[in-house]
C-alpha cells in the first residue's frame, strides 16, 4: 500500500479522498488554486501545494505543476477525483513517465472509452448489447441518411467525442436529418475538434441506469451492482439511488455481467461505471463507460457496506480486489442527492456568493458506516466541500453537499431523505433544496417510476407556487426582530429602533415587512397591552408569545392556537425563518434607517446576478441622468447593462472591466440629485 498520494482535485471529491487516506493512515497531499487557500480540501489533507491561478486552466489542469507537487512532496501516487484529469489519458501517461501511480485505469483503457464511436465498436465486439445504430467509419451524408432511414425514426445524432450532454441532436423525420447532421458535425467540430458522429435509435422514456465495476491488476473484474441516474436536468444528474428499483434478480445479473464484459474487453483495472440506457422492463443497450469514480459513488457504498476509495488505493498498489463477486451482498436502499447553489426557477443558473449560513441534517461526513459500529450503515451521510463562511465562487461547479440516505427499503430511504432535505438551511447563494424536496415528494418519484423525461414532463406540477407557513413564519422573523432591537418576551424594552406608540401603559407598533422571493410588502401590527401581546396581519388579530431557545439561531411562538419553533437567521435586515421544513425570508424595512439613507441622498447600484463586468461607463464624478448606462456585466453568455435608477453624480466606481462580481455586491456608488 502507498504511505502518501496526492489528490489532483478540490471540493467535495478531494476531502473524499483524504478521508479514507486518514482512516488507512495514508499521508495525503493537497493542491489548491488561488480561490482555494483556505478552502475545505487544504484543511483535510495533510499538507498542500499552491498551483496556481484560479480558473481551472491556471490550476488543477496543468498537470506539470501537479507531478512536479508529487515529486516535490514525495507522493507515490496520484488521485484525479472525478471531473478536471480524471479521463485525461495524457496526464495518466505523464504520471507513469514520472514514475508515480495514477490511481485510475490504464491509458489504453481510457483511450479506448473516450471515443464513443470506438468505444461501441469495442462493445459489439464483445457481444455488450448496443442501442440499434450506425457507429461506423464511413461518414459520407448520402449514408448516414440511409442508415437513419434503415434504423427508423426518431433517431439521435451524437457527436463521437461529446460529453457532457453536447452535439446531441434529435431527428424527428427523414427530411429533418441533412440539416439537423450539419448543425450536429459544426457543433462537433468547434466544442470538441472532431466532426465524427453516430447515429442511434431514440429511444422514448427510457432509463438511465449504470453499473460500477471494479476490476484488479491480476485480472479480476467484479460488478458492483447497479444505480438508476435517470432523474437530470440539462443531462445531468440529480437525484441518484441504488439498487436501481424494479429489477429482478436475474436482470440485475445480466447488466452487472454485460459491465464485467465491457470492462474486461478493455483490459480496465480500477473503478469505472458501465452506462445503459434501459427501456421497458428489461431492454438494456451500453451507452458509454466512465473511467473513474462517479460523484454518485456513494450510493453504492452505502449498500454495499464497503469504501470504494479504499478499494481504488488497493488496486492501484497492486493488492488483488478485496472480494469476490459472491462475496459482494447488497442491504437496503440507498439515495443521493446533489445539492447545489443554483437557482431551478431561471433555468438551473449557476448561483454563487458567501454560504452565510450552512446547516446540514444530523449524519456522518464521508462515512460508509457509522462509527464504532461494525457492518452498520450509516442512516444520514453529507459529503461536502464547503463549510459556513465558505464562497462558492463561479470558477468551478457549484455544488454545495451531496446528501446519502440509506434504509432497509426504498420507502424508508425515501421518508429519510424527505426529512433530511427539510433540515438543510442555506443562507447566501439560491440553492435547489427545495425543488429535489418537490421531486422526492412528488408521485413519480416516490413511486418509482423513473425515466429521464421525468423532471420536464413534471415541470408544471414541480414549479407550481406551494403554500408555505407564512403567519408561523412571520412569527418567528417578529419575535427574532423584537429580540434583536433590545426586547424580551417578558420585560419591558427601550424599542430604540422602532416607532411605536404608547397607550395607557400598553403599546403599538407598526413593523413593516417585505416577503423575499415574491417581494411583496406587508406590515403586521405587533401590540402589548398589560400582560397581552397580540399580532395582527391582514385585519387577523391573534395573541403572541415568543421566546429565543437554546442553540444558536433558535426561537419558538405561539400565534394564535398554533404553536411553532423554527431557526432564524438574520443577515443585515433580511430575516431567514427555517421552520416547517419550509424556508422563508423577509426583509425589514427599517423606516427610520431608510429615512436616514434618503436624507443622505445615496443610490446603491448592485449587480443583479454573479458575472463579468464588462464595460465600465463612467468614473467619479460623471454627472448622470436617470437610465445612463453605468456598467455592463456579462454572465452566462449574457449582457446586462445597469442603468442609473436616478439622477446623480458618479462618487465611486467599486470594479472595473474583468472583475468577477457577486450576486448582489454594489458595484458603484451615486449621490442622488
Ligand atoms: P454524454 O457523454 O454527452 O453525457 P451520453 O451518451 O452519456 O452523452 O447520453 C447522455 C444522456 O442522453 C443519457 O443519460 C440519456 O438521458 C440521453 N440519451 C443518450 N442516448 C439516448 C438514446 N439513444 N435515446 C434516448 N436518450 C438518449
Amino acid at each position: 500500500m502507498f504511505n502518501k498520494i496526492l489528490i489532483a482535485n478540490r471540493g467535495e471529491i478531494a476531502c473524499r479522498v483524504a478521508a479514507t487516506c486518514k482512516r488507512l493512515g495514508i499521508a495525503s497531499v493537497g493542491v489548491y488554486s488561488d480561490a482555494d487557500a483556505n478552502a475545505k480540501h487544504v484543511a483535510a489533507c495533510d499538507e498542500a501545494v499552491h498551483i496556481g491561478g484560479a480558473t481551472a486552466a491556471e490550476s488543477y489542469l496543468r498537470f506539470e505543476r501537479i507531478i512536479a507537487a508529487a515529486r516535490a512532496t514525495g507522493a507515490q501516487a496520484v488521485h484525479p477525483g472525478y471531473g478536471f484529469l480524471s479521463e485525461n489519458e495524457d496526464f495518466a501517461q505523464a504520471c507513469a513517465a514520472a514514475g508515480i501511480a495514477f490511481i485510475g485505469p490504464p491509458v489504453e483503457a481510457i483511450a479506448a472509452m473516450g471515443s464513443k464511436a470506438a468505444a461501441k465498436a469495442l462493445m459489439h465486439a464483445a457481444a455488450v448489447p448496443l442501442v440499434p445504430g450506425y457507429h461506423g467509419d464511413d461518414q459520407d451524408a448520402k449514408l448516414l441518411l440511409r442508415e437513419a432511414d434503415a434504423i427508423g425514426y426518431p433517431v439521435l445524432l451524437k457527436a463521437s467525442a461529446g460529453g457532457g450532454g453536447k452535439g446531441m441532436r434529435v431527428v424527428e423525420r427523414s427530411e429533418d436529418f441533412a440539416a439537423a447532421l450539419a448543425s450536429c458535425k459544426r457543433e462537433a467540430a468547434s466544442s470538441f475538434g472532431n466532426d465524427r458522429v453516430l447515429i442511434e435509435k431514440y429511444l422514448t422514456r427510457p432509463r438511465h441506469v449504470e453499473v460500477q465495476v471494479f476490476a484488479d491488476q491480476q485480472g479480476g473484474t467484479v460488478y458492483l451492482f447497479d444505480r438508476d441516474c435517470s432523474v437530470q436536468r440539462r443531462h445531468q444528474k440529480v437525484l441518484e439511488e441504488a439498487p436501481a428499483p424494479g429489477l429482478t434478480a436475474e436482470l440485475r445479473r445480466a447488466m452487472g455481467e454485460a459491465a464485467v464484459a465491457a470492462a474486461r474487453a478493455v483490459n480496465y483495472v480500477g473503478a469505472g461505471t458501465v452506462e445503459f440506457i434501459m427501456t421497458g422492463a428489461s431492454n438494456f443497450y451500453f451507452m458509454e463507460m466512465n473511467t473513474r469514480l462517479q460523484v454518485e459513488h456513494p450510493v453504492t457504498e452505502m449498500v454495499t457496506g464497503l469504501d470504494l476509495v479504499e478499494w481504488q488505493l488497493r488496486v492501484a498498489s497492486g493488492e488483488p480486489l478485496p472480494l469476490t463477486q459472491t462475496q459482494l451482498k447488497l442491504e437496503g436502499h440507498a439515495i443521493e442527492a446533489r445539492i447545489y447553489a443554483e437557482h431551478p426557477a431561471r433555468g438551473f443558473l449557476p448561483s454563487t456568493g458567501t454560504l452565510k449560513h450552512l446547516r446540514m441534517p444530523e449524519g456522518v461526513e464521508f462515512t460508509v458506516g457509522s462509527p464504532g459500529v461494525p457492518g452498520s450503515r450509516a442512516a444520514v451521510r453529507i459529503d461536502s466541500g464547503v463549510r459556513e463562511g465558505d464562497t462558492i465562487t463561479p470558477f468551478y461547479d457549484p455544488m454545495i453537499a451531496k446528501l446519502i440516505v440509506h434504509g432497509a427499503t426504498r420507502a424508508e430511504a425515501l421518508a429519510r431523505m424527505s426529512r433530511a432535505l427539510r433540515a438543510c438551511e442555506v443562507v447566501g447563494p439560491y440553492t435547489n433544496v427545495e425543488f429535489l424536496q418537490r421531486i422526492v415528494n412528488s408521485e413519480p418519484f416516490s413511486s418509482g417510476d423513473l425515466d429521464t423525461g421525468l423532471i420536464e414532463r413534471h415541470h408544471a406540477a414541480l414549479f407550481a407556487p406551494v403554500k408555505k407557513p407564512f403567519r408561523e413564519a412571520v412569527a418567528l422573523a417578529c419575535a427574532a426582530l423584537l429580540t434583536r432591537e433590545g426586547g424580551t418576551a417578558h420585560g419591558a424594552s427601550p424599542w430604540d429602533a422602532l416607532s411605536h406608540w404608547r397607550l395607557n401603559g400598553g403599546y403599538t407598533q407598526t413593523l413593516a415587512w417585505r416577503d423575499v422571493e415574491d417581494e411583496s410588502a406587508f406590515a403586521v401590527t405587533f401590540a402589548r397591552d398589560g400582560g397581552v401581546q397580540t399580532l395582527e396581519h391582514d385585519s387577523q388579530r391573534d395573541g403572541f408569545t415568543w421566546w429565543s431557545g437554546t442553540g444558536a439561531h433558535e426561537f419558538g411562538a405561539t400565534i394564535g392556537d398554533s404553536h411553532v419553533t423554527g431557526r432564524v437567521f438574520v443577515d443585515g435586515d433580511v430575516f431567514h425563518v427555517f421552520c416547517l421544513g419550509e424556508a422563508l425570508a423577509f426583509e425589514w424595512q427599517n423606516l427610520l434607517a431608510h429615512a436616514a439613507d434618503a436624507e443622505h441622498g445615496e443610490g446603491r447600484l448592485t449587480a443583479p446576478m454573479p458575472g463579468k463586468v464588462i464595460a465600465v461607463l463612467v468614473e467619479p464624478g460623471t454627472v448622470v441622468e436617470k437610465g445612463t448606462p453605468l456598467i455592463v456585466m456579462e454572465a452566462m453568455k449574457m449582457e446586462h447593462t445597469i442603468g442609473a435608477p436616478a439622477a446623480g453624480t458618479v462618487s465611486e466606481v467599486l470594479y472595473s472591466v474583468g472583475d468577477q462580481v457577486a450576486d448582489g455586491a454594489q458595484l458603484l456608488v451615486l449621490d442622488v440629485g
